[in-house]
């Protein structure tokens, strides 16, 4: 089966460039990441069979390469090779007619060094685009700092070290994030009946009134981070990705249970009702958000 994966095939030319530059051992280690991701490749597995030494090895990648795509030239010249069989007229020709298109020389003006060594893999990689592995259509030059794998510029995220993908960001945060579910029981437990309460003298009292506007305004501030605080120790202080939005739910709750009755007087018309939920309103936004920020 032919590679189609675009990083694969970016792959598998990097590996024959290493071969063609006679850099085996950088070679194989391309092949066999190959193989790990498509061990039904059969053109990484003639590639392989080129550059391994062990010629037990290497007839088992070109019998391998046979198996998978029967009647590879080759692979029958490879094995006839190595047994030291003449290659068949017919294969040799097909073998030649295969090697003219494909441009494997040595692009760079760079003299290989004397001694072979087969250690360091050539960089050849910017001169291959590179795909996005969540968006396998855009190419990329982009990497993630973190894993390594190419992403495009939409899927990338800027950090100081560098550029990271979704997936990695997210493992980042899940550091962040220590909570333990029950964490969320817990703070909904803490931050129900104290909202409830407050929130109940909230509409009792301060639902009008212009004066009373304006101590909301002030006690609204104090009562959220108050409740953001006060749960936030009850869990030991640990973070949760949607605990803040919890206690922001329980808050509003704490208004709404005890401002029913005025609720369904706006439903049916009643504008001194509306008016009535003007404290309650502000005591809402602005203690939310002080909660909400304690909580984070
Ligand atoms: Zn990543
Ligand atoms: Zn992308």
């Amino acid at each position: 089966m032919a590679i189609k994966e675009p990083r694969l095939r970016s792959l598998l030319t990097q590996a024959d460039r290493n071969a063609a530059y006679g850099k085996n051992a950088a070679a194989e280690g391309i092949y066999r990441q190959i193989l790990d991701a498509a061990p039904e490749a059969e053109e990484a597995w003639l590639g392989l069979a080129e550059v391994v030494s062990d010629p037990e090895e290497k007839r088992a990648a070109y019998e391998r390469a046979l198996r998978l795509a029967p009647e590879t030239p080759a692979a029958i010249a490879g094995l006839a090779r190595l047994d030291g069989r003449p290659v068949p007229p017919e294969i040799a020709a097909a073998l030649e007619a295969a090697a003219e298109p494909e441009e494997l020389a040595p692009a760079k003006v760079e003299p290989l060094d004397g001694d072979e060594d087969h250690a360091t893999a050539i960089d050849v990689e910017a001169d291959y685009e590179l795909y996005c592995y969540r968006h396998p259509e855009r190419a990329t030059s982009l990497r993630c700092y973190n894993c390594d794998r190419p992403i495009c510029i939409s899927c990338a995220n800027k950090t100081p070290v560098g550029y990271i993908c979704p997936e990695c960001q997210r493992e980042a945060e899940d550091a962040f994030f220590n909570s333990k579910p029950l964490d969320y029981l817990l703070a909904a437990l803490v931050s129900l009946p104290i909202s409830l309460l407050t929130g109940f003298l909230i509409v009792r009292f301060f639902s009008g009134g212009f004066l009373f506007f304006i101590i909301i305004f002030f006690v609204s501030g104090a009562i959220g981070s108050f409740i953001g605080r006060i749960t936030k120790r009850a869990i030991g202080g640990r973070r949760g990705r949607y605990l803040p939005a919890l206690v922001v739910a329980m808050m509003i709750l704490g208004v709404v249970i005890p401002a029913l009755p005025i609720l369904l007087a706006v439903l049916t018309g009643s504008v001194g009702g509306l008016l009535a939920l003007l404290g309650p309103g502000i005591y809402l936004f602005v203690g939310a958000s002080a909660a909400y920020w304690q909580m984070r």
